[in-house]
C-alpha cells in the first residue's frame, strides 16, 4: 500500500501547510481516503481523479475531519460530466451536517452515497477496513486498513482520547498512524486526546512495526515528543507532514 499525506494539521494553525486530516491509501486496484479535512480537497484532487476512490472513510463529525467533503460533492456534480458519485462512510448525521452547512435538504445525496459507519469489519474497494469507536466525540471511530494481499496493516487513530481502544486494533507490525495533538503536554480533562505518553504506551503493549505521528496543535513543539518517545520505542517514528508519500 501507498500512503499519501494530504493534510496532517489540526483543527486550526500557524504552521506553514498545515491542512486538515486527510490521508489516500493506494493499492493495486483501488484507493481509498481516510477523512478530508479543510483544505485537503485540492490535495485529492492532485493526487487522483477524486471520482476514482473506492470511499472515504470519516473518522468523526468535526470539521477538521470531514468539512472537505462540501468542496468534492461540488466537483462531482458541477466538474464532471456526466456528474459522479463517491461513496462515504461516516458517523451517523453526517449527511444531515453537510446539509444543514448548504441549507439544502438533499445537498450530500445529490453527489454523495453516505453510510452510516458501525463497529465492525467491511470492504472498501480491494481493502479490508475494521472501524473500532474511539473516546473522542460520542460517535469516534479509528480504523484498520488492510492491503488486498492482506499482508500489511495501516490503523489510523482519528482523534482518539483513549490508549486502549487503540490497543484492541492494532497488530504487532502494523503501521501506526496516531494523533499526539498536545505534545509531551498533559491532556486536559474532557480534551479526548493523546499526548507523548500515550504513545508510549501505545508502542510498548501494541508494538507497531512503525509509528506516524500527525494531528499535533498549533504551538505544540513536535522535537520533545519525538524525543520520548524514541526513548522507549526502537522502531521508526516521526511525523508525517502533507504532500510526502509513503511505502507500507
Ligand atoms: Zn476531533
Ligand atoms: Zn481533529
Amino acid at each position: 500500500m501507498e500512503l499519501t499525506v494530504l493534510g496532517a494539521g489540526p483543527a486550526y494553525s500557524n504552521r506553514p501547510g498545515a491542512l486538515g486530516s486527510a490521508y489516500l491509501v493506494e493499492a493495486a486496484g483501488g484507493a481509498i481516503v481516510l477523512d478530508l479535512g479543510q483544505g485537503t480537497f485540492t490535495e485529492l484532487a492532485l493526487a487522483v481523479e477524486p471520482s476514482r476512490v473506492s470511499g472515504i472513510l470519516i473518522s468523526h463529525l468535526h470539521p477538521d475531519h470531514f468539512i472537505d467533503l462540501v468542496p468534492l460533492r461540488h466537483y462531482l456534480r458541477y466538474e464532471l460530466r456526466p456528474p459522479g458519485r463517491v461513496q462515504v462512510f461516516g458517523p451517523g448525521g453526517l449527511a444531515e451536517r453537510l446539509d444543514a452547512l448548504h441549507g439544502e435538504p438533499g445537498f450530500a445525496a445529490a453527489s454523495l452515497d453516505v453510510a452510516a459507519l458501525e463497529p465492525g469489519l467491511f470492504g472498501v474497494g480491494p481493502f479490508g477496513v475494521e472501524a473500532a469507536r474511539v473516546a473522542h466525540t460520542a460517535d469516534s471511530y479509528a480504523f484498520r486498513v488492510t492491503a488486498p494481499d492482506g499482508s500489511t496493516g495501516l490503523v489510523y487513530s482519528g482523534d482518539c482520547g483513549r490508549v486502549t481502544d487503540l490497543l484492541r486494533l492494532v497488530r504487532e507490525g502494523d503501521t501506526l498512524l496516531v494523533e499526539v495533538s498536545f505534545g509531551t503536554s498533559p491532556v486536559p480533562e474532557g480534551a479526548w486526546h493523546l499526548n507523548a505518553d500515550d504513545i508510549v504506551e501505545l508502542a510498548r503493549d501494541a508494538r507497531p512495526g512503525r509509528i506516524l505521528l500527525t494531528h499535533i496543535q498549533m504551538g505544540f513543539d513536535p522535537a520533545p515528543v519525538l524525543e520520548r518517545v524514541r526513548a522507549a520505542y526502537g522502531g521508526p517514528v516521526r511525523f508525517v507532514t502533507r504532500g510526502e508519500r509513503l511505502s507500507l
